[in-house]
Order: C-alpha cells, then structure tokens, then sequence
C-alpha cells in the first residue's frame, strides 16, 4: 500500500494484452527498436536482447562500443540517416550512450528530429533540456529511477503518484518512475505497477527494462502508456521468474518465458 489516494484515472496494471505474430507477420510488422548507444557496449546489449525476448522482429544498434552480443542484433555505426529508416517502430537513448558532448549531440539530435517514439533513459536522462523547445508530436517515454527523477524534475509536491502525473505534464511525456513500486503516468492516467522482485535492485535490470518498453512501442499501433506500462509488466514477471540472485543477463532471457506466459 503506497499510502496514497487513487483518483479514478489510477490503476493497478493487470496482466497486458499484449500482440502476438500473426501468419502474415514478418519482422518489421512485429516492430523494429533502434537504440542509439555510445561507447559502453554491455548496457546497450542488454537492452537489444531485452527488446528482442519481449516482443521486437529486429533490433538496430547504433553504437561505438566492441561488437558482440547475439547474433540476431545488428549492429550499426550512428549517422543521422539511418534512423530516417521509416521502418523503426521506436528508438531508444540512455543504456551505453555516456555523457560525453557525442552522446549529447546524438540526444538532441534525436529530440529535434522528432521522427519517431522515444525512449530516454539512463545517461540520456542526465543529458535532457526540459527547457529545450521541442515539437513534441511522437510520444516519449522517460525511465527514471528516484535518483534520476529528482536530478530531472526536482522533487514536485504531493504524493509520489502525483509527482509522477505532474512530471508527465511538464515533460510532455510519458513518465516510468522505477523503483520497488513502479509508477507509469502521463498527464492523463497513471498506472501503478506492484511487487517486483528486491532482487531486480544489481546492475543492469534499468537496461534491460527500457529495452522491453522500447520493444512494446515499437510494435504498429501501440498506445505509449499502454506500451510502457506492459513492458513494465513483463520485467516484473521476467524478474519473478528468476528468482534469487540472478544477474541482468538472465533477467533479459526470461522475458521470453515471461512473454509466452502472458
Ligand atoms: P536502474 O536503477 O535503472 O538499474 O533500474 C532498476 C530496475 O530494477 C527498475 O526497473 C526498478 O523498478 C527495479 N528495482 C530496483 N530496486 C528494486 C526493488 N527493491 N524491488 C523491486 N524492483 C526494484
Ligand atoms: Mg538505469
């Protein structure tokens, strides 16, 4: 119990109804993620793989870092043309980018071509002008934890519920507010996402989660908050299903689990 007054707008996400391939399904109609990442390869994987086992027909990384990973991620060198791809369902920013005056050029880049829906996270979080004027007309998601939320909003008044609405409202965006209880609010509506496993608190499962959102959005039709909020969920469940003392890497190869399970 948070302690807090539900308005009618709240509620506490329930399993998603979440899309399925169809027989006429192929890669780019399941959703295509491209994440923009800097030099730290390992956070940026994370996420590729997160989006792959949660839903994505392809996932694009656009970075500096060491190759590897699965084989099924793509691995790209950023330019600013490539993500003119009109293919790319969503893009993500934050797991691996650094922030460095090339990981702020390639956020603002990104803000200014408002070409498609966003996920900022991590390290681009750092680097976000709220101030900056925007045109604003595909959705964005915000994935901050506490830390990350105070640095951007400052701390608003009223309850966390509410702090997540108002941010929501000055960010124009959607806003994931990580932690024990996760809050998804926009300006309209927000959803309160229970009872994840302590365990998810190691390295790594932020990028993981902004990869599983990233995935959801991606995919044709998707509403943002319905999008976030049931990549939400599928973390959570994929962290149930690891159980104790695992590491991010796991926690990414259960969203498959997860996701047949939904
Ligand atoms: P980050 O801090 O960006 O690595 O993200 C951490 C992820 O783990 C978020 O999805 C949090 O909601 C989740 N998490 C962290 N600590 C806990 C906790 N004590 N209980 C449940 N989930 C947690
Ligand atoms: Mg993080």
């Amino acid at each position: 119990d948070l302690g807090i007054d539900r308005p009618a707008a709240v509620t506490v996400a329930g399993t998603p109804d979440l899309p399925c391939p169809g027989p006429a399904s192929h890669k780019y109609t399941r959703g295509m993620v491209a994440i923009v990442a800097g030099h730290m390869a390992g956070a940026a994987r994370l996420a590729a793989v997160a989006a792959l086992r949660s839903g994505a027909g392809y996932v694009a990384l656009y970075g500096d870092g060491g190759q590897g990973g699965p084989d099924a991620i793509v691995h790209r060198p950023f330019d600013g043309d490539a993500l003119s791809d009109a293919r790319i369902g969503a893009i993500l920013i934050g797991p691996g980018l650094g922030r460095d005056a090339v990981a702020r050029d390639r956020l603002a880049a990104l803000v200014a071509a408002d070409a498609h829906p966003l996920v900022i996270d991590g390290d681009a979080l750092h680097l976000l002008d709220l101030d900056a004027p925007a045109r604003r007309t595909r959705p964005v998601v915000l994935t901050p934890h506490a830390g990350e939320f105070k640095a951007l909003f400052g701390t608003p008044a009223g309850s966390l519920l509410d702090q997540a609405r108002s941010a929501a409202a000055r960010a124009g965006a959607i806003v994931v507010l990580k932690g024990p209880t996760t809050i998804v609010a926009s300006a309209a509506a927000t959803r309160v996402h229970p009872g994840g496993n302590p365990w998810l608190s190691t390295a790594g499962t932020g990028d993981v989660l902004a990869g599983t959102i990233a995935a959801q959005l991606a995919h044709p039709g998707a509403d943002p908050l319905a999008a976030a909020s049931a990549g939400t969920w599928l973390h959570a469940r994929a962290g149930q299903l690891c159980g104790a003392s695992f590491v991010a890497d796991d926690l990414a190869n259960a969203l498959t689990p997860a996701r047949a399970g939904a």
